[in-house]
């Protein structure tokens, strides 16, 4: 008895974009098939170390592919751990769980459907490219009931109870009129060879009357000698255990000997993939166990802020049957860490040699990677030396903190930096103009991630790292322009203090403006404006908690009019409405909302109107 499923609906919209808009790799398929059987014995394979003589009567592992021309069909077998009915719903109903509706999204406005395809991994579906109808006989092992699940990849799914002999899953692809070259064996071993290579079990062609041929060399790539390996399979593999379609910017393949033995082939992927930002920022590396897949879930092998590597960690030193609980916490699974993460970092900095090189990296990863400066407690510095941030000395380019070591000005023993969402907003804060002035460089911060780990890198190779708001520099200037008049800047300050006493906590006469009348800032040491907006943001906290001060410049020919003007009463209502468009203006360079717009605008407008009549 079978009853009808729909797929959900971003499914199917999702299948639709597969099918019809990957005309030209359409031979992917089988890499995608063949790549899911492997992962079956693998679990398999797994599944039986943990439970000895499930898998007794299952056959040694293999992949069989067996095309038919008289009905047309292809079908890709394993005898892999095979799925129940709960797998095939929730495995095959579903595609790209947490991901589909993004996808859906960007494969609208992005041209290159196979590079998502690749980041969302939709594998199983790309069948639906070549065949029209797609019947998938499985049964799990450890159980009984085999199960029978059809669709034609438009309307839905129908699971019906059947018969299969041992464990393992057959995949049979009834082929649209334009795929026939898939029962062409010549063709089928081309492209086995070519794209699945790499698969450790034996790929076995089905030739009916001639028997079987094994089509690939089948063994673990990472256990062959480096000068044995093409780029070509170096790239294949990588394709294969990452399910995405780039050419990996970084590839380390190594042996590590000494008291643990480990080999590790992993990749940097060229192309962020669309889940880097998710909650969970899971490690993907593969953990296999003298060529026995393991796990890929085996969270203390990398750290999160290296979650975008790839690839795979082998040794025999671990015990065979080490259950996944057990990889936890493990003192072998740490060294093996630290050692991995050493030669990541290392190449990181060989490669950083090249700027142009290094961005693609950095563009894709950096704002996880800076991750690792707050998290990282052994190699923080090495991290942050490998990070590159934004400065007001160059609008192109990033620099590296030793970059900026190597600038510094006479005299300064601190590296300054300042936090905002946006670097051309912060580019024009005023807070920069004494520092521009004196020729200090200050690094331009954007990213959430800043604000928590300069809590915890305070000094870099001897330079303290600071916010500019505590700078203990003497950013005095010389100037021969005229200033405010003292006793009504008092009363200037008197005022505007008493004016704003809900909005701001002190207002100061400040040496250190040079182009802007006013600018808001915090008492030194207390959390920058911009963390506490992004704190505001993740609804972490309602009030401002850092004291505000409003800085005014006694230089500007606006304030020493406006304290001129303090001592004629008939100004009065005049001068207060300068006071709030000034507060008004020096949120915005903050990047902070202000509290009446239609005042402002009005406001702006009317003199802005003034000033030019009388120009005229
Ligand atoms: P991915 O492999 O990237 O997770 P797929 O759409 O290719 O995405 O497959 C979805 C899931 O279906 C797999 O994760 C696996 O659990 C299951 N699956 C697919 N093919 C097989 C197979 N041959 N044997 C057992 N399970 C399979």
């Amino acid at each position: 008895m079978s009853k009808k499923q729909k797929f959900k609906t971003e499914v199917s919209k999702l299948l639709d974009i597969v099918i019809n808009s990957l005309y030209s790799e359409k031979y992917i398929f089988l890499r995608e098939l063949i790549s899911n059987a492997s992962d079956a014995c693998d679990k398999l394979r797994y599944y039986a170390l943990m439970n000895p003589g499930i898998a007794k009567d299952n056959g040694a592992f293999k992949i069989t592919i067996t095309p038919n021309a008289e009905e047309n069909t292809l079908t890709i077998s394993d005898n892999g751990i095979g799925m129940n009915k709960d797998d095939l719903i929730n495995h095959l109903g579903t595609i790209a769980k947490s991901g589909t509706a993004d996808f859906v999204r960007n494969a609208k406005d992005n041209g290159s459907v196979v590079d998502l395809i690749g980041k969302f991994g939709v594998g199983f579906y790309s069948a639906f490219m070549v065949a029209d109808k797609v019947e998938v006989i499985t049964k799990r092992a450890g159980e009984e009931q085999a199960y029978k699940w059809i669709s034609d990849g438009v309307d839905g799914f129908e699971i019906s109870d059947t018969e299969r002999d041992k464990f393992g899953t057959d995949i049979k692809l009834f082929l649209k009129d334009d795929a026939k070259d898939y029962v062409d064996t010549i063709y089928l071993r081309h492209i086995i060879r070519t794209y699945s290579d790499h698969i450790s079990y034996p790929i076995v062609l089905d030739l009916g009357k001639a028997g079987e041929e094994t089509v690939n060399t089948g063994s673990a790539l990472w256990t062959k000698n480096k000068a044995e390996i093409t780029d070509e399979q170096y790239n294949d593999f990588y394709h294969h255990i990452s399910r995405n379609f780039d050419t990996p910017w970084m590839r380390l393949h190594f042996k590590a000997e000494g008291n643990i033995e480990y080999t590790g082939l992993l990749y940097i992927p060229s192309e962020a993939p669309y889940d880097l930002f998710q909650p969970d920022r899971l490690q993907s590396l593969k953990l296999y166990v003298n060529r026995v897949f393991i796990s890929d879930k085996v969270e203390d092998l990398m750290p999160s802020y290296l979650r975008f590597v790839k690839g795979i960690i082998d040794s025999a030193d671990l015990p065979l049957n080490i259950s996944r609980e057990m990889l936890q916490q493990n003192a072998l699974i740490a060294k093996i860490k630290n050692g991995t993460v050493s030669r990541i970092l290392k190449e990181l900095k060989k490669r950083s040699e090249n700027y142009d090189d290094y961005m693609v990296f950095w563009k894709n990863f950096g704002v996880a990677f800076k991750e690792g400066i707050y998290e990282d407690v052994a190699n923080r510095v090495e991290v942050a030396e490998l990070s590159r941030f934004y400065s007001t000395n160059d609008k192109e380019r990033l620099t590296s903190l030793d970059e900026y070591i190597s600038r510094v000005i006479e005299g300064q023993t601190t590296i300054y930096y300042i936090t905002g969402d946006d670097v051309s907003t912060l580019r024009n804060n005023p807070q920069l103009e004494a520092f521009a002035a004196k020729g200090i460089e200050v690094l331009l911060l954007v990213d959430p991630i800043d604000e928590f780990w300069v809590q915890t890198l305070t000094n870099y190779k001897g330079y303290p790292i600071k916010h500019i708001s505590q700078a203990e520099l003497d950013l005095k200037m010389e100037r021969d322009t005229p200033r405010a008049d003292e006793g009504s800047l008092k009363k200037l300050t008197d005022f505007m203090t008493e004016l704003f006493k809900n909005e701001v906590g002190k207002v100061e006469v400040t040496e250190k403006l040079t182009k802007s009348p006013v600018s808001l800032t915090v008492e030194s040491g207390q959390m920058s404006i911009h963390l506490e907006r992004l704190m505001r943001n993740h609804q972490q906290q309602t009030a401002f908690a850092s004291t505000r001060i409003l800085e005014i410049n006694p230089y500007h020919p606006l304030i020493i009019r406006l304290a001129d003007s303090m001592f004629e009463p008939s100004e009065k209502a005049r001068i207060e409405e300068v006071c709030r468009l000034l507060l008004d203006q020096a949120k915005i360079a903050e990047g902070e909302a202000i509290s009446d717009s239609s005042f402002f605008s009005e406001k702006l407008s009317e003199y802005i109107m003034n000033g030019w009549s009388k120009e005229a």
